[in-house]
């Protein structure tokens, strides 16, 4: 076996870890080594990605069509393909031949871009003519409806001076520029963004939305810049940055507490969206503390309003002070827009956190935001969820029906959530500035890329991941090509084993770090990396010492039985309430010290088409509990999680844990008892 390394990656790392000032990089063994960060020393030499004056992205995102979903991650873009995604042009009034982005008269707001951007990219990966036709028909028009000044779409959003619905239209021009090489989307972006040029300074982004998300509409002008070098992009990037609102400063202040329902700084979809922001402009300013802006922003409201699993945190609409227990929603599109966020951080950024903060919501929350067969959705999930029925009775910001499932209500959602599952799986593998590639989300997949000296490979990744330990990797390769592989091990890992082609890979690889295998890969190269997943107990102090379990990338909630009533829709396409048919109120037997002595594995299967429901679901645990009877109902919510220890009453027994995700009725934040 012959080993590679070479001085100038070695160089490049430390050169980058010295830039980004953290973290350290080990040389573990002979044949392999860790980095916290990727390189970032010059372009990659087969992708398009930053061009100067940006900075290098560590990673560069493949072209869509490079990964192929595989096993449970294809099942859940077929489910969307048959579920409401697929038919929503048949089920929402918002994607009807009457709509604006049609007449360029009527009212065309963000419903179209929003379901069309996931949708399309879901009809590229599936490769369904079908989608493809129906995306292509929309962005016709679309392509068709530029005006002599640059400007696209319903005149009404013109006239309002509201670029926002737009920000979400240009990507899915990209994406599908990226599959046909539609010069016509080139032509559209680069005259509309004369149109943003010429608009007075004053009068961009004057406010609402589009000023809350202008980091959006910045990612698409460096999108455009990679591809054309046009100079007065780099401008209209700075203008941008400061026509739109400050996600720079902290987003959690004493004023907007007093503010809390008026300021859009604690709108959920906002900071998700907004978190992001500095980071992107990082790209061109090159100031460090845009980056440091991101980690101590995310931290601040995640310390006060996510000590919750599933990692989200509680703004059932806004974020409001004194909610932040676990039985505060998060917005379907909060989820999909801060995994979409976390996924550009890691290619900015090459930082691994944001891997796992994506894969924490991606396997935990977002599953659970939709019925199994994905027909149908709701506006919030929580963490501790005990009745999805369609009354008022839930202290959340907004009133009226929230937590059922239906594929008619829920009007952003009902169509954001396109683009979760298929922005997902085309983040799984990145390619690297050392023209490698990085397998940084991990799910069955394959990649098809050019490495190295630009010879064509194939990996295809063999795993039941998010619910097994090891992922197996096979490399099809025309030639024998030198290339690093990246392998991202999850924050949670411990005793991480790699093999190359049955041979232990010498070293040690910390959770957090990558572990960089870089030598001649031949065809048929077989790659082992196992991440024994072990019990862990988490303790919430801020909710009274409640406890989570979790076991490897998988948070786990109580199994309560489900009774679905249906309550409204259409046989074809119904919506649904779900009420528990069994109690809730159990507190845990637990030591977070020695989580084995009171929970175990009670079972493991092989993940069903659908892994995320409860009668499918691939593990199992069982734990030992104790009823508490003062923890009762208030309304149709589970009552706020009581102080740890709680007094319990009647003998232990044991309950089962399901992953969290494929519970719709749950309690996940438990207190904790005695014996
Ligand atoms: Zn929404």
């Amino acid at each position: 076996m012959r080993t590679l390394l070479v001085p100038g990656l070695i160089l490049s790392s430390f050169l980058l870890l010295a830039l980004i000032g953290s973290g350290s990089a080990r040389r573990p063994g002979p044949e392999s080594r860790t980095v916290r960060f990727p390189p970032a020393s010059h372009p990659n030499a087969h992708y398009i990605s930053n061009r100067p004056p940006l900075t290098v992205s560590p990673l560069v995102k493949l072209p869509i069509g490079s990964v192929e979903p595989r096993g449970w991650l294809l099942s859940q873009l077929q489910l969307m393909r048959d579920g409401f995604t697929g038919h929503l042009n048949e089920i929402s009034q918002f994607l009807k031949d009457d709509s604006g982005w049609i007449t360029l008269k009527a009212r065309g707001w963000e419903e179209l871009p929003y379901w069309l951007k996931g949708y399309g990219d879901l009809g590229y990966l599936l490769k369904d003519p079908g989608i493809r036709k129906e995306t292509e028909r929309w962005l016709n028009y679309v392509l068709k409806s530029q005006q002599p000044d640059g400007y696209f779409g319903p005149a009404d959003n013109k006239a309002a001076s509201d670029l926002w619905p737009n920000m979400v239209m240009l990507s899915a021009l990209q994406s599908y520029y990226e599959v046909t090489g539609d010069r016509r989307v080139i032509s559209l972006l680069s005259r509309y963004f004369q149109y943003q040029y010429h608009i007075p300074v004053e009068n961009l982004l004057p406010g609402s939305w589009q000023k809350l998300r202008g980091g959006d509409n910045l990612e698409s002008v460096y999108w455009l810049f990679n591809r054309t070098s046009e100079n007065f992009l780099i401008d209209l990037g700075r203008r941008i940055f400061e026509r739109t609102s400050d996600w720079t400063s902290p987003i959690l202040t004493p004023d907007r507490d007093k503010n809390w329902a008026e300021s859009g700084y604690y709108h959920g979809v906002n900071i998700t969206m907004g978190i992001r922001q500095p980071s992107v402009y990082y790209q061109q300013s090159r100031e460090w503390k845009y980056l440091d802006a991101v980690d101590r922003n995310y931290r601040q409201f995640m310390d006060e309003y996510g000590q919750q699993p599933g990692g989200m945190f509680g703004a059932d609409e806004n974020i409001r002070p004194g909610k932040a227990d676990p039985r505060q929603g998060a917005e379907t599109c909060s989820m999909v827009e801060f995994m979409a966020s976390f996924e550009s951080l890691l290619k900015i950024t090459g930082d691994p956190v944001w891997a796992d903060r994506c894969e924490e919501i991606a396997f935990n929350s977002l599953p659970a935001s939709m019925t199994p067969d994905l027909k149908a959705l709701h506006y919030l999930t929580a963490p501790n969820l005990v009745s999805c029925d369609s009354s008022g009775e839930h202290d959340f910001q907004n009133r009226g029906t929230l937590v059922s499932y239906d594929p008619w209500n829920y009007r952003c959602c009902q169509h954001n959530v396109a683009f979760g599952w298929p922005y997902f799986a085309e983040h799984l593998w990145m390619a690297t500035s050392d023209n490698g590639l990085a397998a940084v989300l991990y799910a069955p997949s394959a990649v098809n890329a050019l490495v190295g000296d630009g010879a064509k490979v194939a990996i295809i990744e063999e795993t039941f991941y998010p619910f097994g330990d090891h992922a197996d990797f096979t490399v099809g390769t025309e030639r024998p090509v030198e290339f690093p592989l990246y392998l991202r091990i999850p924050g949670w890992a411990l005793q991480v084993r790699i093999e190359v082609n049955g041979r232990e890979v010498g070293g040690e690889f910390a959770g957090g770090d990558y572990a960089v295998l870089k030598r001649l890969w031949r065809h048929g190269d077989q790659v082992r990396l196992e991440f024994p997943m072990k019990l862990k107990v988490t303790s919430w102090p801020r909710i009274g010492n409640a406890v989570s379990v979790q076991r490897g990338p998988l948070w786990y909630s109580l199994r309560i039985g489900e009774e679905w009533k249906r309550y409204g829709g259409t046989d074809a396409w119904p919506a649904y309430e779900i009420v528990p048919t069994t109690e809730w109120n159990f507190g845990l037997l637990v030591n977070p010290a020695n989580p084995g002595a009171t929970i175990r594995v009670a079972s493991q299967k092989t993940p069903a088409y659908q892994p995320f429901a409860p009668a499918a679901a691939p593990v199992v645990l069982k734990a030992r509990a104790r009823r508490v009877p003062g923890w009762q109902a208030e309304g149709r919510m589970a009552g706020p999680v009581p102080m740890s220890p709680a007094e319990a009453d009647g003998p232990a027994e044991e309950i089962d844990l399901i992953p969290m995700g494929c519970a719709r009725l749950r309690i996940s934040v438990f207190p904790t008892v005695r014996k």
